[in-house]
């Protein structure tokens, strides 16, 4: 079903909503954007999400220009690459969820300690290196770090995450960040064990038939 503009601005104040009714963002911090035609839709930079409306999404093009009259998020240079680096990709997410950015401050990548990392794309999420926020530094270490993977951490900052849907980049975020909930855990409980590389591949094989669905109607 070919998506509007308005159905896509309504969805993108939602999924914020839905960060911080999650738990993952607070006040300001994160940000979102949907591709949008030529461009891609995103939301504006330090507006509180309960004040965010559809109107305040931002349109921009892939050169990075927008004539709305509020700025779009200071972050917008990463969503622009990732969406010009990723022809999958739809919808990218961002935040400083708690447990993802302990280990983002620690400058850890999170290793295979349960099979959900195969929704991750791979053996490890990836720490990727820091840079100053909103820089276009900070978008190369992005893409860097999200080299073959879903979602990555961002350091002494926060997470990404990115989506053939809004829907899927907002699920990926939530299990990313229970998934460093859960690592930070076992790390306190003893020593976790780490999947092997098959066990791995098994897993992502499994996960090309699993996600979240619509329910069937
Ligand atoms: P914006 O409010 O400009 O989107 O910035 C929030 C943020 O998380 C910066 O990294
Ligand atoms: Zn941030």
């Amino acid at each position: 079903m070919a998506e509007t503009e308005a159905d896509l601005r309504e969805a993108v104040v939602a999924a914020c909503r839905e960060m911080a009714e999650q738990g993952l963002n607070q006040g300001t911090s994160g940000n979102v954007s949907v591709r949008f035609g030529e461009g891609l839709l995103i939301t504006p930079s330090g507006l509180p999400y309960g004040e965010m409306t559809p109107g305040d999404i931002v349109p921009m093009g892939m050169d990075g220009r927008s004539d709305h009259p509020l700025p779009p998020s200071s972050e917008w240079r990463f969503h622009r690459d990732i969406l010009q680096a990723r022809p999958d990709v739809r919808a990218v997410v961002h935040a400083h969820p708690t447990y993802c950015t302990a280990f983002a401050m620690c400058r850890k990548d999170i290793p295979a300690a349960h099979y959900m990392i195969a929704a991750a794309g791979g053996p490890t999420v990836r720490c990727g290196g820091y840079a100053l926020f909103g820089t276009e530094e900070l978008s190369l270490r992005a893409l860097e770090a999200l080299q073959d993977r879903t979602c990555c951490l961002l350091a002494n900052h926060g997470m990404i995450a990115t989506g053939p849907t809004l829907a899927k980049a907002l699920w990926l975020a939530v299990e990313l960040e229970t998934l460093c909930r859960q690592y930070a855990v076992a790390l306190q409980v003893g020593r976790p064990h780490i999947l092997s590389e098959a066990e791995v591949a098994e897993a992502m094989e499994r996960f090309k038939s699993y996600g979240p669905r619509p329910k069937a109607g």
